[in-house]
């Protein structure tokens, strides 16, 4: 097919040109004297972007996943009780592998589309005075139903009942593109990976830890080799790994590390919500609903997109693909058919969420679905002009 392939899933995002480049380079020497050169202050550039004063970060040539498993290994011990939710696809694999790795975990499950639950967490941690809870996790945007949860109360949660436990966060479709501050919500360890809000492909497992994370660590007594803090560190500290990193995807993400600073963190937060915003209004225009159900829990990062009853989501993604050479996201398990996502975080404008719209609409529209054509796209335009007239006259002011 002629064109782009346009692609709007909610990872992997769309790659800047910038940033394939700076991949495009032959292998090099990862034990050559003047790597720790490239090494040491790629460390520092990814520690920013997660707002981590206190700790270090570890970059594993893996998935988001297994900075998942990293967290848990490194900070945790076998049977150790641990509070969580459970409220989309993601969250619930993270308690999958929580139980499969022997922690006793306390799960609290929330209807798909709304998310962590402050509230329950707080009655939790005020009960557990002798303090059996080790760790409370969340997942910070819950990429399968669009629902973004209040880590800050989480952390407030913990403060109120002085609970020590360890905060874990999942920042994967989060980090980079919507707010999150570990030094001031205390997160001991943020999840991330190289595919979503930083741009790059997949490959890279980013976990960012507090200094509180690696006092844990100490106590500790999960085997581990290959996600190990201790031969990560023992390397690190020297600007080398314990094993062969992917050094194109470090490249990558020197320069993608780049990008985001020079736009400024604060600045790509604001970008995604009045992209978001776009995508939001589009939606009521065309008279849908949203998977999440309340405002609080509208993701900045991803939208999924309820479709009427005699509707299967999967023909209308099907469509899109097919005919318009467009990728937009599937339902995951309990929403399969019923939702379609759009995912607008990462390298990511206005042109191309219009695009995204415009193709969800030929798509809606050839499935049989009433909506008016130009109806969101419209909404979505009038949205971004408005906004950035307001950018432009803030900037002149
Ligand atoms: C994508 C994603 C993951 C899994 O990351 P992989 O890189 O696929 O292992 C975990 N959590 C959330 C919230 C995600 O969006």
């Amino acid at each position: 097919m002629a064109g782009y392939r346009h692609l709007f899933i909610p990872g992997p995002t769309n790659v800047p040109e910038e940033v394939r480049m700076a991949m495009n380079v032959s292998m090099q020497d990862m034990r050559a004297p003047d790597f720790p050169e490239f090494t040491k202050p790629l460390f520092e550039k990814v520690q920013r972007v997660f707002k981590n004063t206190t700790g270090r970060v570890f970059l594993y040539p893996s998935s988001g996943t297994g900075a998942w498993e990293a967290a848990i290994q490194n900070t945790l011990c076998p049977g150790d009780k641990v509070l969580m939710s459970r409220f989309g696809q993601f969250s619930h694999l993270w308690v999958d592998m929580a139980q499969r790795l022997g922690l006793d975990v306390d799960v609290i499950d929330c209807d798909w589309g709304t998310g962590v639950p402050v509230e329950q967490y707080a009655e939790r941690l005020k009960a557990d005075t002798c303090h059996r809870i080790k760790a409370v996790f969340a997942t910070h945007n819950e990429t399968a139903t669009g629902v973004t949860s209040d880590i800050k109360g989480v952390r407030a949660a913990l403060d109120a009942a002085n609970h020590p436990a360890l905060l874990m966060v999942d920042g994967v479709s989060s980090i980079g593109s919507i707010e999150f501050d570990q030094d001031a919500w205390g997160v001991d360890c943020a999840v991330s990976g190289s595919q979503k809000g930083f741009m790059l492909p997949a490959g890279l497992g980013i976990l960012s830890v507090s200094k509180w994370a690696l006092d844990a660590h100490k106590r500790s007594e999960y085997p581990r080799t290959f996600f190990s803090f201790e031969d990560m560190i023992a390397n690190n500290d020297n600007g080398y790994f314990p094993y062969t990193p992917a050094t194109q995807l470090l490249r990558g993400l020197d320069t993608a590390c780049d990008m985001i600073h020079a736009e400024g963190i604060e600045n790509i937060w604001a970008r995604h919500n009045r992209l978001a915003s776009g995508v939001r209004a589009a939606v009521d225009a065309w008279g849908l609903r949203l998977c999440a159900t309340e405002s609080k829990w509208h993701s900045d990062t991803v939208s999924a997109i309820l479709v009427p009853g005699d509707v299967d989501a999967r023909d209308v993604i099907a469509r899109a693909y097919g005919t318009y050479n467009t990728s937009l996201g599937s339902g995951l398990s309990k929403v399969m058919g019923k939702v379609f996502r759009i995912g607008h975080l990462g390298w990511m404008n206005e042109g191309m969420v219009t695009t995204a719209l415009s193709v969800a609409e030929m798509a809606m529209i050839d499935v049989g679905m009433k909506i008016a054509p130009g109806s969101g796209v419209g909404a979505a335009i009038s949205h971004f002009t408005a906004t950035k007239a307001a950018d432009a006259t803030q900037a002149a002011a």
